[in-house]
């Protein structure tokens, strides 16, 4: 955010948090729905407090689908001592923006596919004019391979091939569809070491996710705190068998929460998931991965290592100057 950092230089990284999920057009014709200021203000003090825990990077996949605005990230971010590292894509578990629907491969004008430069620019030049470059790139998929589902992961894996940027996919453990996205990767001739399938530690399923690190990519222990879905004891089984098994260097930890998020009225997300914070890992999740008999190595791979390697992998040469993150500069310590 505050200019390139390098690889390793990023630190203790949480792989998968938000600072805002907000829907900018809603905040537009409803503007009492949130304050800007307050909100701002808000995360700034609880990505400080995510600092003070030792926390030095989150790698925020916030696309457009899900509200993405750097230009108020970086606000925040000009008053925290923390690497943010942004990304580029689209986030949708259906279909595809109304933008996208009359052109573009297999609509009714047809021609190009008109993310992939999109996607391109933001990983090369930077992102809506902030010079801000997006360091990865994110899809996602739910139950199933959707038309639109599909043609934005091609679209995604396009842009990988490109630039070698990592590809982050939002998947869901219950319907095993970190594997469908493996598929449709592999067949566009994607490198699955350079991808990571996001929510994998959504599941008990121990043998799922293990095969979706046997074909090869990384995936996200990523919603500690989320106990609606899985309850932090079974995340954390989860993690310690793993890792048991040598497979720390494929799992990267993070909450998937957010400083402010409108899907939730005020005070309900506080309320059926009070765990749901960026607290929460160093809080409770290291101590209890201790306890089931993680060490300490295991866990700075996990925070460390393997986000790091996930950040600069595929990438040579040029790429590879790109692989840095949009962080905090040498210039502003
Ligand atoms: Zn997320």
């Amino acid at each position: 955010m505050r200019g390139p950092v390098a690889a390793e230089e990023l630190g203790t990284v949480l792989a998968h948090e938000h600072v805002f999920v907000l829907d900018g057009e809603v905040h537009r014709n409803y503007p009492e729905l949130w304050d800007e200021e307050q909100i701002v203000a808000q995360a700034v003090e609880k990505l400080g407090e995510l600092a003070r825990l030792g926390v030095s990077t989150i790698m925020d996949p916030t696309v457009v689908g899900l509200g993405r605005d750097v230009a108020r990230v970086a606000r925040v971010n000009a008053q925290v001592d923390i690497h943010v590292v942004v990304a580029t894509g689209l986030y949708t578990l259906n279909d595809v923006p109304n933008l996208f629907r009359y052109h573009g491969p297999g609509t009714l004008l047809g021609g190009e596919e008109p993310m992939v430069a999109m996607f391109v620019k933001d990983l090369t030049e930077g992102i809506a004019g902030t010079g801000i470059r997006a360091a990865f790139l994110k899809c996602a998929i739910e139950e199933s391979l959707t038309p639109g589902v599909e043609r934005v992961m091609r679209a995604v894996a396009r842009a990988h091939l490109i630039t070698g940027a990592p590809i982050m996919v939002h998947t869901s453990a219950a319907h095993r569809t970190g594997l469908v996205a493996q598929d449709v990767l592999r067949e566009e001739g994607v490198d699955l070491g350079a991808v990571v399938l996001g929510h994998s530690g959504d599941t008990a399923d121990v043998d799922y996710v293990r095969r979706l690190v046997d074909r090869g990519s990384y995936v996200g222990m990523d919603r500690f705190g989320l106990d609606l879905l899985l309850p932090g004891d079974a995340r954390v089984a989860t993690v310690a068998r793993l890792a048991e098994e040598g497979l720390a260097e494929r799992m990267m930890l993070s909450h998937d929460a957010s400083c402010h998020i409108d899907w939730f009225p005020p005070g309900v997300r506080e309320a059926i998931a009070p765990n749901w914070n960026y607290r929460y890992i160093h809080q409770s999740v290291l101590p209890a991965l201790r306890a089931a008999g993680v060490g300490e190595k295991q866990i700075e791979t996990m925070l460390v290592d393997t986000p790091q390697r996930f950040l600069t992998a595929g990438r040579t040469g040029a790429q590879q100057a790109r692989a840095e993150g949009q962080g905090r500069g040498a210039a502003g310590r």
